[in-house]
């Protein structure tokens, strides 16, 4: 058995074939450059030639970065290496005779679907947001949904903020906690999902190999936290105080745009994970951190 990993260079797929190895199934790798350097990966494709005979299963997590200035050229970028590359993901799945088509795709996609939704609680089951970001996110999941016209089972991971090494989320604020300069952002009370790198392609694994779950599928830890208690628990495990506070303005100017995205408030919880039997390793952030900060 096969799978073919579109953005296995980035810090989510990196660790994703090795895993699905334990489930004896091998990776083949597909990105820009038609090569790479990815454990596990014993077969290389480039995004301009994607053929997919032979492959059981499709996973998507490509995406240009989403921290820098959200211009209009980078808003093109964001929107081209996602809808764009999806698109060209289904193309190429529609052209294999339908008994040689995968089984299923999963695609990434982002909490970030909700928009700013305050305290309400979003299982998978809430309506979408109206910003910027939604839009991008709501695109993107119509884009990977068109598979299921083709018989492929579709899996539209909403992904929540990653926390692992070499994460840039985990770094750069563990960076300014331990300079002691961390601190919650705008109010602090805006809700974070989070969810450890593990657990995350724990799911994406589960989501290839349980043949029940489809649709929309939150991708983030059972336990959200509101910012400011995130943070003061991230500086407790670093034993470092968290004393500051960035106002939503500073945010809005050092950052642009994108501080909307960390200033939104979604308490997103994993419902169709936990409905289809997928089992957190990390449910807590103190469990969570307690493995990440040694
Ligand atoms: P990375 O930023 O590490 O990037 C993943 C891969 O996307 C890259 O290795 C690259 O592959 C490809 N890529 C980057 N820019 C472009 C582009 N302009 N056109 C085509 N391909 C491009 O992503 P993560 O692993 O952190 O995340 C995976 C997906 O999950 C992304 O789509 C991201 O938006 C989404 N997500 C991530 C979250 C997180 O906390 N990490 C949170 C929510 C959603 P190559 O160079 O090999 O072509």
């Amino acid at each position: 058995e096969r799978a073919a990993i579109v953005g296995v260079t980035g810090f989510i797929g990196r660790g994703l074939p090795a895993l699905l190895a334990r489930h004896g199934m091998a990776t083949t790798g597909i990105s820009r450059a038609g090569g790479g350097s990815v454990e596990g990966v014993d077969r290389w494709q480039s995004t301009d030639s994607m053929d997919f005979s032979g492959h059981r299963a499709i996973i998507n997590l490509a995406g240009e970065r989403i921290d820098r200035r959200w211009t209009e050229k980078n808003r093109r970028l964001f929107h081209e290496s996602r809808v764009g590359l999806t698109t060209r993901i289904v193309e190429a799945i529609a052209r294999l005779p339908e008994q040689e088509r995968p089984e299923v795709l999963v695609n990434a996609s982002a909490v970030g679907i909700y928009g700013d939704r305050g305290d309400e609680i979003l299982s998978e089951e809430a309506a979408v947001g109206t910003d910027y970001m939604a839009g991008l996110c709501d695109d993107w999941e119509h884009a990977a949904q068109k598979a299921d016209e083709l018989g492929v089972r579709v899996v539209t991971l909403r992904i929540g903020v990653v926390l692992g090494p070499d994460g840039p989320a985990f770094e750069k604020l563990g960076r300014v906690i331990r300079l002691g300069l961390g601190g919650r952002l705008g109010s602090g009370k805006q809700w974070m999902p989070w969810v450890h790198h593990d657990d995350l392609r724990a799911a994406i694994s589960h989501a290839v190999f349980s043949g029940s779950l489809r649709g929309p599928v939150n991708g983030s830890a059972p336990h959200p936290e509101r910012n400011g208690d995130f943070t003061r628990k991230f500086a407790a495990a670093l034993h470092r105080p968290a004393i500051f506070a960035a106002p939503a303005v500073v945010l809005r100017l050092v950052l642009g745009e994108f501080s909307t995205a960390l200033l939104s408030s979604y308490r997103v919880v994993p419902s169709a994970l936990e409905r289809d039997g997928f089992r957190f390793r990390y449910p807590r952030l103190e469990d969570a951190l307690g493995d990440l900060i040694r």
